[in-house]
């Protein structure tokens, strides 16, 4: 039992020569945002407030989700040589993520322009930068970080031919996790070696085409697709599991939602990273859902992040 009152796998358990419990590989963002009274209009200038840099990134913001959660985690990303790139290599540092295979140079930090509306609404331009230049050949490059991960992590912020590349040459043994944000054509062969296929429900309609309005539904039409499991993640509903045996509710916890940026990498870091510990999907979505649950209580994507030792809400 940890200081949460959990059952963790034993670390004796732990079997193979892996480094690393979990190797994301994505996308690093500066996040600029500015608070408006209004959103402006084509050809208009509104005044806004001072200006926030965050550190974000569905790839950068799944590294520190996993870091603090206590997982041994590494990066592989690329970012540009210029000070929103620092910015994203010392939180990294900071949460404990080792940035070996994060590379440096060819293209400005990928950055996200937001400028948010008192009700919350909020309009974003995303230059993807130096995240554009991650390429198969820089995969190909970093095969041995990738030999030393128990789990890879994908999201599709980066080139789909870099994705492609990870999902083809991944060491047999290594489990991969991936979730298609923002939505994009898979191969089949790359969907194949998902396990699981995480989407929430846009993702899954997307993926889909026509479906129904059935979660269990999607989950078992996603799985007719080829991933060897999928998990569907319902916001405050929690998540659906569904592999060959069957499709499994996962109630989230009851909790008062501040801000739901980043619940989903909370959540599917969280998700990969006690899968490689050896638990069901099951059980590591039971555990996902709590830690996706804490990071909607918080403001922020990475700042609400749950770590070592914080109290995570508990399914009543
Ligand atoms: P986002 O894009 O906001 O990062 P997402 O759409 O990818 O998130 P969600 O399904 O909204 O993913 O949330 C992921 C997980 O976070 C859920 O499965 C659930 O466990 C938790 N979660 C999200 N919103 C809430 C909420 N309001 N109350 C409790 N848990 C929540």
């Amino acid at each position: 039992m940890d200081e949460r009152g959990e059952t963790r796998p034993q670390e004796g358990a732990r079997q193979g020569p892996e480094d690393y419990d979990l190797l994301v590989v994505g996308s690093a963002n500066a996040d600029l945002v500015i608070g408006v009274e209004r959103r402006p209009a084509a050809g208009e200038t509104v005044l806004g407030s001072d200006l926030a840099v965050h550190p974000g990134g569905k790839g950068a913001n799944q590294a520190v989700a996993a870091a603090r959660l206590g997982a041994r985690t590494a990066l592989l990303a690329r970012v540009g040589d210029d000070a929103h790139g620092r910015l994203l290599l010392d939180s990294q540092r900071a949460a404990g993520v080792d940035t070996g295979g994060v590379l440096v140079g060819g293209a400005p930090t990928g950055v996200a322009l937001i400028t948010v509306d008192p009700s919350g609404d909020n309009s974003i331009v995303v230059s993807p930068g130096a995240n554009g230049w991650l390429t198969p050949g820089d995969i190909r490059g970093a095969g041995e970080l990738l030999a030393r991960a128990r789990v890879v992590s994908l999201q599709l912020e980066i080139p789909l031919d870099t994705v492609a590349e990870v999902a083809r040459t991944l060491p047999s043994g290594t489990r991969l996790v991936l979730n298609p944000s923002p939505p994009a054509p898979l191969p089949a062969d790359v969907l194949a070696a998902c396990d699981p296929l995480v989407v929430n429900e846009h993702e899954a309609r997307y993926v889909l085409g026509e479906a129904s309005d059935r979660p269990e539904d999607w989950a078992r039409d996603l799985l007719a697709l080829g991933p060897r499991s999928v998990v569907v993640t319902l916001g405050a509903d929690g998540a659906l599991v569904a592999e060959a045996g069957g499709c499994v509710r996962v109630p989230s916890p009851k909790v008062d939602a501040v801000d739901t940026t980043g619940a989903g990498d909370a959540f599917t870091a969280a998700l990969a990273w006690r899968l490689g510990l050896g638990e069901s999907l099951a059980e590591a979505a039971g555990f996902a859902v709590r830690v996706g649950a804490a990071a909607v209580t918080g403001r922020g994507a990475q700042e609400s992040f749950p770590g070592v030792g914080d109290p995570l809400p508990a399914v009543e």
